[in-house]
């Protein structure tokens, strides 16, 4: 069982790690078991950047955006050197367990440092609901629901003239964000890595359908995985002869304060890292499956592939036109 554990959040940041951080802080303190923060992901670790938490180290945290214990990347760390030296660091600062707050690189790195010695427990934190072992990564609501806002904001505009508006969202290789959010703004295409697509098939016969029925403003949705919308803004306008806007929405996406689904799901799974520490057990990563909160070995969930929902790809294909 954990004496001294360590938190940390790595990678990019997503709204609802700070309510992790409390409830690993809380949880821990709870039971007798000493926290250390450390700031900055790995490099905290590397640089000895740490300092020990008490209860009121995460008050007045639960509703704000990013981290608290701030996040990097860190090519050092990402090193068979880099990795002994945090071990090492953790053993001179007697943390026995460490909860890595990240994403699937995170998770490499954690598995690596439980390797060294260090027993680590991941916890899924992005926006970008690309964690393959995970139905649901904390971040992902708030992220959908920022998005989904200033669409309804860029639909004003566009329906005042007439316009067709293309928007990029967020998801690095993913497309649940463009997905969920096409389906709650009403775009007449979505557009995502996971499904190969036809500019005219998918895109421009759809709104000349749409034209012809005598609708007179579009929203298309496209992932960032796509590679870019400057083209597709192009061809709808030559095309169609639709004035044509493209926005892309960037990290507004990543800020603001998380949802009441990200506070409760980053609070289950903060506590439970810290019942797994408690448990004796090591490299693990905490997930959602089936909304279920689950843990599975680490380089087992490294090796999952994640599956787009096809179904809700259909429906959204159905009704949107
Ligand atoms: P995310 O966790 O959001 O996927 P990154 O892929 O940038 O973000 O990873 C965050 C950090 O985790 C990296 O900067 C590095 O320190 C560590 N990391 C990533 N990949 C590995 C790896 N293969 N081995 C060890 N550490 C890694």
């Amino acid at each position: 069982m954990a004496k001294t554990i360590a938190v940390l959040t790595s990678g990019g940041d997503a709204p609802g790690m700070n309510a992790a951080v409390r409830a690993v802080t809380r949880a821990a303190l709870s039971r007798g078991i000493k926290v250390i923060g450390v700031r900055r992901g790995y490099n905290g670790l590397l640089n000895g950047d740490v300092f020990e938490m008490n209860l009121r180290s995460v008050s007045d945290i639960l509703h704000k955006g990013g981290t608290v214990l701030y996040t990097a990347r860190s090519p050092e760390f990402n090193t068979p050197e880099g990795v002994q030296k945090a071990a090492d660091n953790c053993r001179k600062l007697g943390v026995d367990g460490v909860v890595v707050i990240g994403g699937d690189g995170s998770f490499r790195g954690a598995r690596d440092l439980t390797g060294a010695g260090i027993p680590c427990i991941g916890v899924p934190g992005t926006i970008d609901n690309d964690i393959s072992s995970s139905d649901y990564t904390i971040g992902f609501d708030t992220a959908m629901n920022t998005a989904m806002e200033m669409i309804d904001r860029i639909r004003d505009t566009a329906q005042s003239h007439d316009r067709c508006s293309v928007v990029e969202v967020m998801g690095r290789r993913c497309g649940d964000i463009a997905l969920e959010v096409g389906i709650a703004i009403g775009a007449t295409s979505i557009l995502v890595p996971e499904v190969p697509y036809d500019l005219e098939r998918d895109v421009i016969d759809r709104l000349q359908t749409n034209l012809k029925t005598g609708k007179k403003h579009f929203i298309v949705v496209v992932a960032e995985g796509i590679g870019g919308i400057d083209n597709i803004v192009r061809e709808i306008e030559a095309q169609t002869g639709l004035e044509t806007r493209g926005t892309v929405l960037g990290h507004v996406q990543r800020g603001g304060s998380p949802t009441l689904r990200d506070r409760v799901i980053a609070s289950r799974m903060g506590y439970r890292a810290v019942e797994l520490l408690e448990e004796g057990k090591s490299n693990r990563v905490v997930v959602m499956k089936d909304n279920h909160i689950v843990d599975y070995d680490i380089t087992e969930a490294l090796n999952m592939k994640k599956t787009f929902n096809t179904k809700l790809y259909q429906i959204a294909h159905e009704i949107s036109i």
